[in-house]
């Protein structure tokens, strides 16, 4: 099968459309006729170099498409069923899985070596074998996959439109309504509002948040995040944390969640001095590789206060039940997606998607593919 996709050869450097070849799913994997895939700045950590995963590789993790071929041994799908990717595969029975943490699946191990989970590779470039990123390579027009790497959807839910749900939207909502778990009547901070902060702006509002505060230095950011929830908006986390105290007897938010594209420990202690005594800090944006360790808070205040600091990584969630959640919601018109997509390209515009999100012009920039 030839495929159109975008690929990486080296770290840092520009996206480069190319023609790969995709073999046939072999045992517990499917062949997946990529429509749509959102464009994450977990993509653009790896172009621009500030974390690294094996190379070549097809970029993308947030895609939804139509299954076009089953492998062997593969039970619950079959050709013409609708999927959503999940980024983290999940077993469904290591001690993660079993426990309701599939976005911390022991699949998760094999995510960034190079091969597929049987060692071997299903996409190839003048005879290399291509990583397929977080094993699905939603930035290909045709992609093999582990058949636990995708969830079904109902099939009268746009794909141009839930491949959202692949990471961004799982990501910003299960902070707010896992990782921060946000009570009615909370004060919650969001510091960051693009396409995973702005879902943990709707998963604080959905939960009953009193205040759901947005923090971006774009002002465009802070009136979507405005229409979609936030009830306040600053551009720097310091008038938040001021506002949020004053509204709160001088105690602090609730919750303050971290999505910032790179977060630094500095962005980390401005939160944890934003929240108040029992509050929580959620970390969901990633660091640099380059990041120094450590984070300049008060380890007196962290214990004296009682305050948590959460890592929290896809949502804290287990994508088999949260995409499927996130459907309902969507349907009933209570979880906002078409709303997240500021602007669709082709793939062969993918450099000027990748343009986009670094300027902050978009909330979602999604891949359009073409078979
Ligand atoms: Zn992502
Ligand atoms: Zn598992």
């Amino acid at each position: 099968m030839k495929s159109r996709a975008a690929l990486l050869f080296e770290s840092p450097s520009r996206w480069e459309v190319c023609e790969v070849d995709v073999d046939p799913p072999k045992d517990q994997e499917v062949l997946v006729r990529m429509v749509a895939s959102g464009l994450c700045h977990s993509d653009v950590h790896y172009n621009v170099g500030d974390q690294v995963t094996a190379m070549p590789m097809c970029g993308g993790h947030e895609g939804a498409g139509i299954v076009e071929e089953v492998g062997a041994g593969v039970t619950g799908l079959r050709p013409g069923d609708h999927v959503v990717t999940s980024f983290i595969p999940s077993c469904g029975h290591c001690r993660f899985c079993a426990s309701g943490r599939q976005n911390l699946c022991r699949a998760g191990a094999q995510l960034q070596v190079g091969p597929q989970l049987d060692g071997t590779y299903r996409m190839h470039h003048e005879g290399q074998g291509i990583s397929q990123f977080m094993l699905v390579s939603t930035f290909s027009a045709w992609s093999t996959v582990p058949k636990n790497s995708v969830v079904k959807v109902p099939d009268d839910v746009p794909l141009e439109t839930v491949c959202l749900l692949g990471c961004g939207v799982g990501t910003g909502f299960g902070s707010a309504i896992n990782a921060a778990n946000v009570r009615p009547g909370d004060t919650v901070i969001v510091m960051g509002v693009g396409g995973v902060g702005i879902n943990a702006v709707q998963g604080a509002a959905l939960m009953g948040a009193a205040s759901v505060i947005a923090v971006d230095p774009v002002p465009f950011k802070l009136e979507m995040a405005a229409k979609l929830g936030a009830t306040h908006t600053f551009a720097h986390i310091d008038e938040a944390a001021e506002f949020a105290r004053s509204i709160t007897d001088g105690q602090g938010a609730d919750s303050a969640i971290v999505t910032i594209d790179v977060v630094t420990g500095d962005h980390v202690a401005q939160a944890f001095y934003a929240v108040s005594k029992g509050g929580t800090v959620v970390v969901t944006g990633m660091a640099s590789i380059k990041e120094p360790p450590g984070i300049p808070i008060s380890v007196l205040m962290l214990a004296g206060y009682q305050k948590r600091i959460q890592g929290c990584l896809y949502g804290m969630g287990s994508p088999a039940e949260d995409i499927l959640r996130e459907v309902a919601l969507y349907r009933a018109g209570h979880l906002k997606l078409d709303e997240l997509i500021t602007a669709r390209y082709g793939i062969d515009d993918i450099n000027v998607a990748v343009e986009d999100l670094v300027q902050g012009r978009n909330i979602r920039g999604v891949i359009m593919h073409e078979h």
